[in-house]
């Protein structure tokens, strides 16, 4: 029997699995198709998931792939042209060095996939295709899953990140509660196009019907290391399905030096709006978008579900490795709130023109400010549950990537004797702060003085952050 098996291997699925077979968690993934899924999705990951995934060592593989800081080339209907970069207002100090990323990177969901997959891959975890999760049943010491073609297989837990139209969520009779609208619709694609420059993420848009009966948007991404583009085509009028012929001939209807080469995959989106209001029935967790769906504006989903991963991965592999499992209890209430903010944040942006955004709205998608905190700050100072930022440190690394040493990071200021007491399980390595740090940034970022102790959770949040502990 596994410890945990795992359903679907999305970006939510295979986050969670590394998560836990790198704590030595024996994992199972299973999913339904017969490989990989090759649409390019996701495509915007935001700076705090390259934070989660660092900790994971998969960060500079996706940064290598991906591109930063693409401007958007808004296209008028009389042909001319406007140019809007909202990178540079918005990444903050340039040299902040407590943020490493601050704008977002456009990497293609599949590519995303396929560096998690070879890094699940190294913790000896390859997941299995062709394996549908057709039902399933649980009682007092595991979970029995039942596979579509009868094969039966059990678990002590099981992760369902099978995706918005989970199985295990209905398996479960947990609600997904929310709304449908039909008539916001997306036509999608990825494509290989000519007469277009790689360097813009072009845009038209119009209030009336712009090209082909109901389209009234039209967005063409470059994808990174790729040939191809991604296609996003709004549409209100529910007759017209996302083919090769048809994305072909809306695109070509753009300009007369615009050709389509070939049209990769396509697929149909249509607006759900929608979350469960528990994230855990006894020994079955959900993640990622079998918890919650909303529109992609503002990019979020994806993010959303590998951050959902990365809170549940250590709770559950401590839990799996004998910590009290009311410790998963704070999964949900962690979680559900962000997942909440999201689906209303991402109402808000739907419609709008990437360009009219605030900035406190494009600050928000990015994922640097969430916070577990439950009392209120007081000052600038990180309390338990806000983001603990990253550091210089004397021998030319960073406090982040020092942090993938071990499960739990204690930073001990000014001579402090650190004891970690009553940490849920994993591995802890105690530092002494002053003689790490390059500089004052470590200090000032964490509002220590002398004597303040901080304990950074495996997810990179704070777990405690005291004034001062004598020995
Ligand atoms: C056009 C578009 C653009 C987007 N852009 C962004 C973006 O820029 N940023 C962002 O963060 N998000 C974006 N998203 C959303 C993002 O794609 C999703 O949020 C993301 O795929 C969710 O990942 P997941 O792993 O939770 O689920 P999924 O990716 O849906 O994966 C679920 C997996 O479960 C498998 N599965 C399903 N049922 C079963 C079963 N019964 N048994 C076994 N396996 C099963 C499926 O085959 C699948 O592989 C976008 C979405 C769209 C459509």
């Amino acid at each position: 029997m596994d410890d945990v098996i795992v359903v679907g291997a999305g970006p939510t699925g295979l986050t969670a699995a590394i998560e836990l077979a790198r704590r030595g968690v024996a994992v199972r993934v299973l999913d339904g198709l017969d490989g990989p899924h090759r649409g390019s999705r996701g495509k915007g990951m935001q700076p705090r998931t390259l934070e989660l995934l660092d900790q994971l060592g998969v960060t500079d593989r996706l940064v290598s792939l991906g591109s930063f800081g693409l401007p958007f080339r808004q296209h008028a209907a009389d042909g001319t042209t406007r140019d809007v970069d909202r990178s540079p207002d918005l990444v903050g100090t340039p040299d902040d060095p407590t943020t490493p990323w601050r704008t977002s990177l456009i990497v293609p969901q599949w590519r995303t996939e396929q560096v998690l997959r070879e890094r699940l891959a190294e913790e000896g975890v390859e997941v299995s295709y062709g394996a549908r999760v057709a039902s399933l049943g649980q009682d007092d010491g595991g979970v029995e899953v039942v596979l579509d073609d009868g094969r039966r297989l059990r678990s002590a837990w099981l992760i369902g990140a099978d995706g918005g139209s989970s199985t295990v969520r209905r398996e479960l009779g947990v609600g997904f509660l929310g709304e449908t609208d039909d008539e916001i619709r997306l036509l999608l694609g990825d494509a290989e196009i000519d007469g277009l420059d790689r360097d813009h993420w072009h845009m038209w848009a119009a209030d009336r019907p712009l090209v082909g009966a109901g389209a009234r948007m039209v967005a063409l991404c470059p994808l990174p290391a790729t040939p191809l583009w991604q296609v996003q085509i709004g549409s209100t009028d529910p007759s017209r399905h996302a083919t090769p012929a048809l994305l072909t001939e809306i695109i070509e209807g753009l300009g007369p030096r615009i050709h389509v080469r070939r049209v990769d995959v396509t697929s149909d989106w249509r607006l759900n709006v929608r979350m469960v209001d528990d994230y855990r029935v006894g020994r079955v967790l959900l993640a990622g978008d079998a918890a919650h769906v909303h529109s992609p504006a503002g990019g979020m989903g994806m993010n959303t579900g590998i951050a959902d991963a990365v809170n549940l991965g250590w709770k559950l592999a401590a839990v799996v490795h004998g910590a009290d499992p009311a410790l998963l209890d704070t999964y949900t209430a962690e979680r559900l709130p962000v997942a909440a903010h999201v689906l209303g944040l991402s109402n808000d942006l739907l419609g709008s023109q990437f360009w009219s955004r605030t900035d406190e709205q494009v600050h928000d998608t990015r994922g640097l400010a969430t916070t577990y905190r439950t009392t209120p700050a007081v000052g600038n100072e990180p309390v338990a549950g806000d983001r603990a930022p990253d550091a210089p440190l004397r021998d030319g690394s960073t406090l982040f990537r020092r942090r993938r040493d071990a499960d739990w990071t204690v930073l001990a200021f000014g001579g402090a004797v650190a004891g970690p007491a009553d940490l849920p399980g994993g591995t802890v390595q105690v530092l002494d702060a002053d003689a790490l740090a390059a500089d004052g940034t470590l200090r000032e970022a964490y509002g220590a003085v002398d004597g303040t102790v901080v304990v950074i959770r495996p997810d990179g949040y704070l777990w405690s952050r005291s004034a001062a502990v004598s020995a």
